[in-house]
């Protein structure tokens, strides 16, 4: 039989989120344990720059920021490892946890920084550019920076949409919003806000059929009416997809309360605590609203100083 390794506090996920969790956990004596998951680093491993990031006046490229959020944890003997969550058991009064490996782990407190997943919408072109760094990004706010005074086009139709094709409309000189049905899925508010504005054009029953490039960057986009059959090509430099995210919180359903889309609720808002006692959230895995570095890490804060409360009374 395995052995059961007993924890004070176990860090899942490794984003900014996960590693602020370590280092204020590590530096109250907690000695977290973090598994990094799936995607080490996180969400910002796939982001180029990062600029709106305060202390960076320079800004500081995705990777490079989660690499010195690790040496940071790192520094005060945060156990960081390899690895992911599989399963989990928060019945009782011990958190239990096992590893891909079937290591079973029972931790006095628990921080859930697993995060979430932007959806793309898995074309071979749009992956290519993805990967390259080529002009293909899932977070206007993160990247619509770099196309100013560029054409974008925007895919999807939600609040999200939206609000990102809105906030690309202020630097770019057009922005092309594609929306798969004859309707949008966004509140009226929102909605209205992107067809009143004069550089935003909206195609209905539009989808995408291929991202275009020269090999390094984004070119333009080629879509298709659904209902006419229409094809044509639309030239820009950044194409933007904006269908939603994934909330990365599947091991915890039946445990935790989720909401209707999977994000696990604050049982107390304010404060980091899920409704079990001694599990703890932050991060995108709790958040459809903001979702930036900053505020991943803020949150991050908070569940290792409610951890390092709920240590304390139990007279840890
Ligand atoms: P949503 O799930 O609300 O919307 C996703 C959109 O993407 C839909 O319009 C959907 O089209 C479209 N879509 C999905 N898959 C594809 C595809 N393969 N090709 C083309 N289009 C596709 O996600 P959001 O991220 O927009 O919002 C998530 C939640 O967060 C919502 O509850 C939203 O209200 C909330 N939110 C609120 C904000 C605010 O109030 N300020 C800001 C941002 C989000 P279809 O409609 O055809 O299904």
């Amino acid at each position: 039989m395995n052995e059961i390794e007993k924890v004070d506090c176990l860090i899942i996920g490794s984003g900014p989120a996960g590693f602020t969790a370590a280092i204020y956990a590590a530096r109250a004596d907690m000695k977290p344990v973090l598994y990094q998951g799936m995607q080490p680093g996180g969400q910002l491993t796939t982001t180029n720059e990062v600029e709106n990031f305060p202390g960076y006046p320079d800004g500081i490229s995705g990777p490079e920021m989660m690499v010195q959020l690790e040496a940071q944890a790192k520094r005060f003997e945060t156990d960081v490892r390899y690895g992911f969550i599989t399963k989990v058991d928060f019945t009782g009064p011990i958190h239990k946890c096992w590893t891909e490996e079937d290591k079973e782990i029972h931790a006095t407190t628990v921080i859930i920084s697993t995060g979430a997943s932007a959806k793309y919408l898995g074309l071979e072109s749009e992956q290519k550019y993805l990967q390259l760094g080529g002009g293909v990004s899932a977070c206007a706010v993160c990247d619509g920076f770099f196309y100013k005074g560029q054409e974008t086009v925007i895919v999807g139709a939600g609040d999200s949409a939206c609000e990102e094709a809105h906030y690309l409309s202020k630097l770019c000189t057009k922005v092309t919003m594609l929306v798969r049905r004859d309707e949008f899925r966004a509140s009226k508010i929102m909605t209205d806000r992107v067809k009143n504005t004069p550089n935003i054009e909206i195609l209905f029953n539009t989808d995408t059929v291929e991202v275009l490039g020269d090999g390094n960057v984004v070119t333009g986009t080629h879509v298709k009416n659904s209902k006419t059959g229409e094809e044509r090509t639309i030239p820009c430099t950044g194409f933007f997809v904006a269908i939603g995210h994934h909330p990365n919180t599947d091991i915890f359903k039946g445990f935790i309360d989720l909401d209707e889309t999977g994000y696990i609720k604050y049982a107390q808002p304010g404060t980091s605590k899920t409704n079990v006692p001694g599990v703890f959230v932050s991060g995108d895995a709790a958040d459809k609203t903001y979702r930036q570095a900053i505020t991943a890490a803020g949150t991050g804060c908070m569940a290792a100083l409610d951890a390092e409360r709920y240590m304390a009374a139990l007279g840890h």
